[in-house]
């Protein structure tokens, strides 16, 4: 079941998806060769709490921490530990957060230093597939619109696109429905309705799209143990079109990046 937010409502959950979005932000400095996951990871929790809300993702079916960090091969759920990032690493830190009573989470993928040519182009991608899905989240489009519109502009650049992990409805709960799968066929699935709000969030591979779990019970990695990227943002439907709840505009601050990406999910 769908559960619609009235506007008082996603005023709300746009104040928890800006902790998210001022955590990462916060992190982007700190993100250099060196640096433990498990220090972000302390670093993130203050921040979070900081900003009068809780982690989202500490004790959720019994995750250890509130960051999840995935380097490398790493896709998604990666759990923080005491190994330094390397020069020429990429990290995938997802945020969770919970304020007035409702999650904000969004994830971005970072460059330790400088990268390979080939590993800033799937970031590169990966991050434009973002916004070519959020930009189908709209009435009069379906779930499988959304994913299509991914799947089709990463495939096309010969990247594999994880399938057993989705984008989810957003709200009092981290997962709601609908699922937002990051693949599909346009004119299928869940119908798009105002007030809708969701996480759409594209794990994309360089390789293959197959993957693999650790032992630990958490940590998604490719299958070949090549590169993967992550990139999420929460999203509402507003006056039948996509508007951004969080923002990676924190993070260009920090590194001195120029974007207009988010302009047009803006009102
Ligand atoms: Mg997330
Ligand atoms: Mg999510």
């Amino acid at each position: 079941m769908i559960i619609i937010k009235s506007r008082e409502e996603i005023d709300l959950m746009r104040e928890s998806a800006l902790v998210v979005s001022r955590t990462l932000g916060m992190l982007a400095s700190e993100v250099k060769p060196g640096v433990t996951t498990l220090r972000l990871d302390e670093l993130a929790e203050e921040h979070i709490r900081e900003q009068g809300a809780v982690p989202g993702f500490l004790g959720m079916y019994g995750f250890p921490n509130s960051l999840c960090v995935s380097p490398n091969a790493q896709v998604v759920h990666g759990i923080p530990n005491k190994t330094p990032l390397v020069e020429g690493d990429i990290i995938s830190i997802d945020c969770g957060s919970v304020k007035n009573g409702f999650y904000g989470d969004h994830a971005y993928t970072f460059p330790i230093g400088e990268v390979t040519p080939e590993t800033k182009e799937l970031l590169k991608i990966t991050k434009e597939s973002l916004y070519i899905g959020i930009a189908e989240f709209k009435i009069g489009n379906r779930v499988g619109d959304v994913g299509y519109a991914i799947q089709k502009y990463c495939e096309d650049h010969g990247y594999g696109v994880v399938r057993e992990l989705v984008g989810h409805g957003l709200g009092r709960k981290m997962h709601e429905d609908p699922e937002m799968p990051n693949y599909g066929h346009r004119g299928r699935g869940k119908k798009f309705i105002e007030g809708m709000v969701v996480a759409i969030e594209p794990m994309v591979n360089q390789g293959t799209k197959n993957i693999k779990q650790l032992k630990d019970g958490w940590t998604i990695l490719t299958a070949d143990n090549k590169p993967s990227a992550h990139f999420e943002h929460d999203v509402a439907i507003i006056d039948g079109k996509p508007e951004l709840l969080s923002t990676f505009k924190y993070i260009y601050e920090a590194l001195g990046i120029e974007s207009t990406e988010e302009d047009k999910f803006r009102s």
